[in-house]
C-alpha cells in the first residue's frame, strides 16, 4: 500500500498549525525533525511514573528506570541491525560520538604521520574534532575530493589511502548535498588498508539508511533528535572490543570500576564513555522514536521520500535562476540551492513570511561552501510527513520570490 502522509501527520500535531506566514510547511527537517505523539508522551509518562536516577539504589524507582534505560539500549541496537560484537554508547548526539571517536580512539592510536581521510563534503562535526586529534598527535589529514554532481570520488579517496592510513570518517549522507555514500564500498577500502571506519550517520539514520550489519563500519554516530526523538541525546553505535582498548572520555561515577587515591579502573563499554547521570528520559525516548520508526513501512517510506525529492527537484530546475547544489544520484530528501546574486538569508526570510521554513547559511559545512565557491545556500530539507501539495506551495512561492528580485 502506497505510504500516506496525510494519517501520519496526525502524530505530529505541531505540523498542524498557521505561522505568521501562512500555513506551516516545516521543510528544515534535517536540522531536527518534529516528535510524534508517541515519542513525548512517553518521555511525559516516564517522568509521571518511573523516573529516578539509574544503576545506583536498590529501591523500586530506580529499578524501573535502570531497566527502561537498559532496554532503550538493546532497541537501539536492535533498530540499527547492530551484530552481537557492537554495542550503544549513549550520547549527547552525533557530535560528541564523533569526539569521541576522535579524542578516544584518535588521540590514543594515531602518532606523527599517521594520516585520517576525511571529504569535502563533511560537517564541521566531522572535521573539527579530528583537526583537534591531528594537532595533538601530529596526524594529518587528507581530503577525499566530490564530483561535479556532488557524488564522492571514490577513485581519488582510494588514491589518498595508503600504508599510513589509520582511519577514514565519512558522512554516510551529506547535509548540504543529500549526497548518499556508498558506505560498505568504503568499508571495503577502509579494511583493506587496515585502517578503522567511521561513519556518521547523523542524516543517514532519519532516512532508514541505518543496517549496521551491511556499512560494517567501526563507529556509526548519530542523533536523536534527527530521527524524530529527543534533542540531547544520541548514540555512537561501534564494535564493544575497540571502545574498550580506546581512552575513556569523561571521568566521574558510573564509568568507573574502583576508585582509589592510588589509582582508578574503569569499567568496559558502554559504561567507560557514560560517567555521570546520563539523559535518562532522552534515552528512553529516543527508543520510542525509533520504535514509531519502524512501526512504519520502511520500503514505502524510502519510495514516498524520493518522489517528495523528485517533485521539488523537477520544479527547482524549471525556476530560472535556481541552482541545486548535488545532482547525486542517491538522495536524501534535501535540496540545497543559491539564486543568483539573491542572498540566501532573504530568500529564506521571504519563503518564511509565506509559512515556510528552510535553513539557510553555511550549514556547518564551510569547507564544502569554499569548495562550491559559496558563502551559503538554502536548504530545503523533507521528511516522511511533509507533502506533495507541500513541495508544490514552496516551489510556487520560491518562483514568485526569485522573480520579485529579477
Ligand atoms: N553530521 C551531520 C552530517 C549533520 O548534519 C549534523 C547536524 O546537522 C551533525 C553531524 C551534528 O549533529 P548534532 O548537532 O545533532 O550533534
Amino acid at each position: 500500500m502506497a505510504f500516506d502522509a496525510k494519517i501520519i501527520r496526525e502524530e505530529f500535531p505541531i505540523l498542524d498549525q498557521e505561522v505568521e506566514g501562512g500555513k506551516l510547511v516545516y521543510f528544515d527537517n534535517a536540522a531536527s525533525a518534529q516528535k510524534p505523539l508517541s515519542v513525548i508522551e512517553k518521555e511525559a509518562q516516564f517522568y509521571k511514573k518511573d523516573f529516578s536516577n539509574i544503576h545506583r539504589s536498590a529501591h523500586e524507582l530506580s529499578r524501573r528506570s535502570t531497566i527502561a534505560f537498559e532496554e532503550a539500549r538493546k532497541y537501539v541496537l536492535k533498530h540499527f541491525n547492530a551484530p552481537k560484537n557492537y554495542t550503544a554508547v549513549f550520547t549527547r548526539g552525533a557530535t560528541e560520538g564523533l569526539n569521541i571517536v576522535a579524542r578516544c580512539f584518535g588521540e590514543k592510536f594515531l602518532s606523527e604521520g599517521d594520516e585520517i581521510i576525511l571529504s569535502e563534503m563533511e560537517h564541521h562535526a566531522n572535521i573539527v574534532p579530528w583537526q583537534l586529534c591531528a594537532m595533538r598527535t601530529g596526524a594529518k589529514i587528507k581530503v577525499a575530493k566530490i564530483l561535479p554532481d556532488g557524488s564522492l570520488d571514490i577513485e581519488n579517496l582510494k588514491s589518498l589511502v595508503g600504508a599510513r592510513t589509520k582511519i577514514i570518517s565519512i558522512a554516510h549522507a551529506s547535509n548540504v548535498l543529500g549526497t548518499i555514500n556508498d558506505v560498505a564500498e568504503i568499508s571495503r577500502i577502509a579494511k583493506k588498508a587496515g585502517a578503522v571506519f567511521c561513519v556518521d550517520g547523523a542524516q543517514s539514520a532519519p532516512h532508514f539508511l541505518d543496517d549496521i550489519s551491511e556499512i560494517e563500519c567501526d563507529f556509526f554516530a548519530c542523533s536523536a533528535h534527527k530521527c524524530y526523538g529527543p534533542t540531547g541525546e544520541g548514540a555512537l553505535i561501534a564494535k564493544t572490543d575497540i571502545l574498550n582498548e580506546m581512552d575513556v572520555w569523561q571521568g566521574g561515577g558510573d564509568m568507573i570500576e574502583n576508585v582509589s587515591w592510588e589509582g582508578t579502573t574503569f569499567r568496559n563499554a558502554p559504561e567507560r564513555f557514560e560517567a555521570g547521570t546520563p539523559n535518562i528520559a532522552g534515552a528512553v525516548a529516543f527508543a520510542e522514536a525509533l520504535k514509531f520508526m519502524d512501526s512504519l513501512d520502511k520500503s514505502a517510506v524510502r519510495v514516498y521520500e524520493d518522489e517528495l525529492l523528485k517533485r521539488a527537484t523537477d520544479h527547482l530546475m524549471k525556476i530560472e535562476g535556481v541552482k541545486i547544489l548535488g545532482t547525486a544520484p542517491q538522495k536524501v530528501p534535501l535540496i540545497s540551492f543559491v539564486c543568483g546574486n539573491i542572498h540566501h538569508n532573504d530568500i529564506s526570510t521571504m519563503l518564511d513570511a509565506n509559512g515556510i521554513a528552510v535553513r539557510s547559511g553555511h550549514h556547518c559545512a564551510e569547507p564544502l561552501m569554499n569548495t562550491l565557491g559559496i558563502k551559503g545556500s538554502c536548504r530545503a530539507s523533507m521528511a516522511f510527513y511533509n507533502t506533495l501539495e507541500e513541495v508544490d506551495y514552496f516551489a510556487k512561492k520560491l518562483s514568485s520570490i526569485v522573480k520579485l528580485f529579477a
